[in-house]
């Protein structure tokens, strides 16, 4: 991974936010505000303009720009948390030109990390930790066939994650005000997780 896949990935999921906003608004409709995809296409909108005003010498400078935007831009839940998750990604892979894929595991697990500080979920909660723990962990475990499988191993255990969160009961966040009326629904930040996750996919196929 160096600087120009980073922002082919970030770009990805831009492209994948700004396609499934509608999907991603219709599921926080369903148990939130109705503002995850606008809150998700509000963010990466400025993040492709704030990647498009500088240039970029390692993949750290391109993941840590994205979250520190993220944070600034996005209300609501998800911005702090994908913020935080992209910031402590980026400051993982510290200064290096290139990072392989045991690094960008490991990137991988402080930005999982940062969330779950955080916003206090933990996996079962119905949270995006439901897709990125799965993710993380996948990731990790290809890590050694490179960057392409393990990020290929990682969007599938990501959309299994995603998928199993519709039986569950929300326990952070608003979906929590909901109670039992939340089971039934997929989790909709568990949902832009996946698209994160096959954007990453994608990029380094
Ligand atoms: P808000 O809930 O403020 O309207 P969004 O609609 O943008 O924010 O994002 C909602 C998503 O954020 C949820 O579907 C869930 O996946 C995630 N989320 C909310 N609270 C937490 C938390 N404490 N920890 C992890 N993820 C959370
Ligand atoms: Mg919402």
């Amino acid at each position: 991974m160096d600087a120009a896949l980073a922002r082919a990935w970030v770009s990805a999921v831009a492209a994948s936010v700004a396609s499934q906003a509608e999907l991603l608004t219709q599921l926080d409709a369903a148990i939130g505000d109705s503002d995850h995809g606008v809150n998700l296409n509000r963010g990466f909108t400025a993040v492709l303009a704030a990647l498009d005003s500088a240039s970029f010498e390692t993949p750290g400078e391109v993941l840590v720009r994205t979250g520190t935007t993220l944070v600034s831009k996005v209300g609501g839940a998800s911005g702090p948390l994908y913020g935080s998750a992209f910031r402590a990604l980026g400051k993982a892979l510290g200064s290096s030109s290139t990072v392989d894929a045991a690094a960008f595991g490991a990137g991988l697990r402080a930005g999982l990390d940062a969330v779950r500080k955080l916003g206090g979920a933990a996996p079962g909660d119905k949270t995006m930790v439901d897709a990125y723990e799965p993710a993380v962990a996948a990731f990790e475990k290809a890590a050694g066939d490179g960057l392409a499988a393990a990020a290929r191993a990682a969007a599938d255990a990501a959309a299994e994650g995603m998928r199993a969160t519709t039986p569950l009961q929300a326990r952070k966040g608003r979906a929590s005000y909901l109670g039992e009326r939340s089971v039934g629904h997929q989790d909709p930040g568990a949902t832009s997780t996946w698209l994160v996750f096959e954007a990453l996919a994608a990029a380094a196929a």
